[in-house]
């Protein structure tokens, strides 16, 4: 087996190593344990057994088996699981211990003993790197054959990416040093003839790329075929005609540069023995998700509420409440209906995985998981989750909540804000005559420019702010933890980055405003007044002249 993926951050490999030691060395204890139990249950006729003695039996060598190749103990396992079989058969007589199944049993659990003497030096937990997708990233080099600086390249910037614009192959070389998020090529020529202070963007490109993997975005002055092919052979993933259209150079910039889904999955994981919890946490951490970690399955509630988990990595068998139950729990309750909960279970039996599914489970992983899958598989079953959640809350046009949803997140966070007394906000925004936006440059150009108000809203604002589209041209935000003057401010910032933001339709450019009217939670703490006073300030901006942000 190798050790520690070399690759892995030191303080991470540390961390596992910690992790695995401190269940090393717990071993010798359990086995101890467990051999005693195993004394008395064999040598003794079943009615002399004591009250509990084959349940904990059964349960301490049921716990090795699902947890020993998690720390990188395989064959801890495979013994473990040998004996664990047999126990179960025959817990579940009432019969006599056979002499048969006294001696599988006995030679699995010194099997057990032999490998835990020497796995002190063995083992090593393993992550499969290729899992650990990095954050998305945001900063782009643009490459330009036109010296003059470019006109949308400030905009690109306004949406939070980082832009270093080239003039000179000396500057490209340089800025190329580090691979960027993505390559932005900028030409007036074709492609291929294009040459920067005489150099040949073409042999440039070939300097600078090295064995390294990033896309490329080319714009140029002719959107024929001819063109877009020279692209394509310079290794384009996109390509823009001029003039350049921002809006959809920022949906293609997005998909490019965040593979992932922008936010980490959030995981609740459910396990009573604290040192899986741990790992599990870490081995999903290390990949870019948020996790929690409940080793007291009846505190899951509370953590539900702050953490709102994407999904939900529960074990089955734990002291004081089966997992099964406390799915059933959970789906009584409609707000909790849609998270996805998958089980750990050491369960083979396809009938009780089914029961277990029927309680409100989703999935199952079998335990021992290794880490190494641990990614992959709830990544699979987080975005699968992620997209159905997107059907039904979201708008499909700018991705945003929904009505619906927006009202409910709503009232969920007056009355988080009454509960830890703090300050909430709502804005209401309308785009400016924007039936005039429609007349002017039909319907589709409309629609970018309300998937560029969301897109700016979602990204200017804290992820703790709550943006959804309130109806056709209305959106509405609401500002956790925000007086009424804080939200103002920063919602004039985003009035004014919009207000400058230029959108392209039929070579023609133009610009559009909103009106914003904000108000604060009330004391009375519903959701119907604050939603109202919102409303009013914005017809005040309105009235006012638009293009401004009004109080209540
Ligand atoms: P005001 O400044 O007073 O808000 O003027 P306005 O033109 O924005 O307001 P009005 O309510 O008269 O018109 C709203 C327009 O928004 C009309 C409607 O066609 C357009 N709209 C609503 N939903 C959508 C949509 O999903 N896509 C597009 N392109 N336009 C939409
Ligand atoms: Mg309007
Ligand atoms: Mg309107």
């Amino acid at each position: 087996m190798n050790p520690i993926s070399p690759q892995l951050s030191p303080a991470l490999q540390e961390q596992l190593k910690s992790l695995r030691d401190g269940y090393a060395a717990k071993l010798p204890d359990k086995l101890t344990q467990i051999e005693s139990l195993w004394q008395t249950v064999s040598s003794e006729e079943r009615a002399q057994w004591p009250a509990d003695a084959m349940f904990t039996l059964h349960r301490l060598v049921h716990s090795l088996a699902g947890s020993g190749a998690t720390f990188g103990f395989p064959e801890l396992s495979l013994h473990a699981r040998r004996a664990e079989t047999e126990l179960k058969t025959l817990a579940a007589s009432d019969g006599e211990l056979e002499g048969a199944q006294r001696d599988l049993i006995n030679t699995a659990l010194a099997d057990l003993r032999t490998y835990a003497l020497c796995s002190q030096s063995a083992g090593s937990v393993e992550i499969d790197e290729s899992q650990v997708t990095p954050h998305g990233r945001r900063d782009l080099v643009l490459l330009s054959d036109d010296p003059d600086t470019i006109a949308w390249a400030g905009a690109i910037e306004t949406f939070g990416y980082k832009l270093c614009v080239c003039t000179s192959p000396r500057a490209f070389l340089s800025a190329m040093k580090e691979p960027p998020a993505a390559l932005i090529i900028n030409c007036e020529a074709n492609p291929l003839e294009a040459r920067i202070e005489g150099v040949p963007l073409s042999s440039l490109l070939a300097t600078s790329r090295a064995g390294e993997n990033f896309p490329i975005i080319w714009t140029a002055r002719h959107g024929d075929l001819r063109t877009r092919l020279q692209a394509v052979r310079l290794g384009g993933s996109a390509f823009f005609p001029h003039p350049v259209d921002v809006d959809s150079l920022l949906v293609k910039l997005d998909d490019l540069t965040s593979p992932q889904s922008p936010e980490p999955f959030r995981v609740l994981i459910v396990d009573d023995e604290p040192s899986l919890a741990r790992l599990f946490g870490l081995v999903l951490r290390q990949a870019g998700m948020e996790t929690r970690e409940v080793t007291e399955p009846l505190d899951i509630m509370n953590h539900l509420v702050d953490f709102r988990p994407d999904i939900i990595l529960m074990d089955v068998y734990m002291p004081g409440c089966k997992g099964t139950e406390l799915a059933a729990v959970i789906r009584q309750q409609e707000a909790y209906l849609g998270i996805p909960i998958v089980f750990l279970s050491v369960e083979a039996d396809i009938g009780k995985q089914q029961e277990a599914m029927r309680q409100g489970g989703d999935d199952f992983l079998a335990k021992p998981v290794e880490p190494r899958n641990l990614v992959g598989a709830i990544s699979t079953r987080a975005t699968r989750a992620r997209v159905l959640r997107q059907l039904m809350v979201r708008d499909s046009l700018t991705g945003l909540l929904n009505h619906t949803n927006l009202k409910e997140q709503l009232e969920i966070e007056v009355s988080r804000a009454m509960r830890l007394n703090q300050n909430l906000a709502l804005a209401m925004l309308d785009l400016d005559h924007f039936k005039s936006v429609n007349d002017t440059y039909g319907h589709a150009t409309g629609d970018r420019v309300l998937r560029s108000l969301a897109r700016m809203l979602t990204q200017r604002l804290r992820a703790t702010d709550v943006v959804g589209r309130y109806g056709g041209e209305e959106f509405a935000v609401i500002l956790t933890g925000a007086t009424a003057q804080a939200a103002a401010k920063r919602l004039d910032e985003v009035r004014q980055s919009f207000a400058e933001l230029a959108h392209f339709a039929n070579g023609q450019e133009f610009k559009v405003t909103f009106s914003c009217g904000i108000s604060e939670a009330p004391p009375n703490g519903e959701s119907a007044g604050i939603s109202e006073a919102a409303d009013k300030a914005l017809y005040e901006a309105k009235r006012a002249g638009r293009n401004r942000i009004v109080l209540a």
